[in-house]
């Protein structure tokens, strides 16, 4: 079988959690901590990053630096991780609910002014499959109606938007916070882990806070007062130096693991396009002003059961190729409190989206394989 994920491997994940396990201290905020945190703000310009358990803690803290009350409207697309939504709920807020683009599953930057009303505080562009949203647009529109905006970055490390201008800026560097995921299904892993990303220095004080339980722990660390203790909210979602001693192996490893998956991706786009040129499936899309980081390799079929035609066929190849979400929009959870509605584009990716296997140590042979099959069944009396 080969199956959707495998998580990467550097070689180097070992030896560093070796390394921390000597150190002497093994729980958050040290060296490794540190060293990874310098690595993404040192990259890709982040003002500053601070290492979370995962890509929903990342986003919980901006929720809270948000400063979300109960009542307080929260747009994103449906088409999401439940993870986005979640994070806003817990702190009260009320969800609206953006469709998807029809060329592609990130949010319809068309539809977003009209969502806005006198109670919305946030928006939360997810840029899905690492391919940006439309960010000059969405932060004119934020800046006009004074709102916050998180970029769920959590399959964006490594990608770039090019505005106007044509200054490419780094996926995260963009919105007042991001939250990325180290997951082992994205691009850069430790098992569970994410980052936020602060990009105003009016916030960063704060987030040290929020993310040290609500004490001024990491101020007292660095000498700046002589006490700490319970200043403000806060949690505990700073991950363990073993976690952030194995994330520091892969982002010394970023240039190797992007080289890999971006000739992975193209190799199955130039074995695939006669499909698309033929009009017989879509195949991802990218915008002129997005750029493509290699997270994810999709195509988008004509209806639901040729779809899940597509997913048997593979499956009975030994090929394991999976749907991605279930919109939020018609999720249990929200229709219980909600009317539901109809997102013309969301539940068209929800019917028709499927993902091809996709990882650092998928074979060039193995991808032949995979697109041979899937061209045997558009080929044949499938569609
Ligand atoms: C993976 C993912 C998340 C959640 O990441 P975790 O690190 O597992 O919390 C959130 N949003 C999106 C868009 C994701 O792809």
């Amino acid at each position: 079988m080969i199956p959707f994920n495998k998580p990467t491997l550097t070689g180097e994940e070992a030896g560093f959690m070796r390394l921390a396990c000597r150190s002497g201290k093994i729980s958050g905020n040290g060296d490794f901590t540190q060293k990874c945190q310098g690595f993404f703000e040192e990259r890709f310009g982040f003002r500053k990053c601070l290492l979370t358990s995962s890509c929903t803690d990342g986003l919980e803290m901006a929720a809270l630096l948000c400063d979300i009350r109960p009542g307080d409207e929260v747009i994103m697309p449906s088409y999401t991780f439940v993870s986005t939504a979640n994070a806003f709920v817990l702190r009260g807020a009320k969800i609206v609910f953006c469709d998807s683009r029809p060329d592609h599953p990130g949010m319809d930057e068309d539809s977003l002014e009209s969502l806005i009303t006198p109670k919305t505080k946030v928006i939360v562009p997810v840029h899905y499959a690492g391919v940006a949203c439309d960010m000059d647009r969405i932060m004119r529109l934020a800046k006009k109606h004074g709102l916050f905006v998180v970029e769920d970055a959590a399959q964006a490390v490594d990608s770039l938007y090019v505005g106007a201008g044509g200054r490419p800026k780094p996926l995260g560097s963009i919105g007042h916070f991001a939250a990325f995921s180290f997951h082992e299904t994205k691009n850069l892993i430790s098992g569970e882990g994410g980052m936020l990303v602060i990009n105003e220095k009016r916030h960063e004080k704060r987030a040290e806070i929020i993310w040290e339980k609500g004490t001024n722990r990491a101020q007292f660390y660095r000498g700046e007062v002589n006490k700490y203790g319970w200043v403000d909210v806060g949690s505990s979602f700073l991950p363990s130096e073993i976690t952030a001693a194995f994330l520091w192996a892969q982002t010394r490893n970023l240039e190797k693991i992007q080289n890999r998956r971006l000739a992975i991706w193209h190799d199955y786009h130039k074995r695939l396009e006669p499909l698309f040129n033929d009009g017989l499936v879509r195949g991802p899309f990218i915008p002129d002003y997005a750029t493509n980081n290699g997270h994810m390799f999709y195509l988008v079929c004509r209806s639901l059961s040729q779809r899940d035609g597509l997913i048997r066929h593979l499956r009975k190849n030994g090929i394991m190729a999976i749907f991605h979400y279930l919109p939020l929009h018609r999720s249990p959870y929200f229709r219980k409190q909600y009317a539901g509605g109809r997102l013309k584009y969301a539940d068209l990716y929800s019917d028709r989206l499927v993902r091809l296997p996709f990882f650092h140590s998928l074979k060039p042979a193995e991808v032949k394989f995979i697109c041979g099959k899937v061209r045997e069944f558009f080929h044949g009396r499938n569609t």
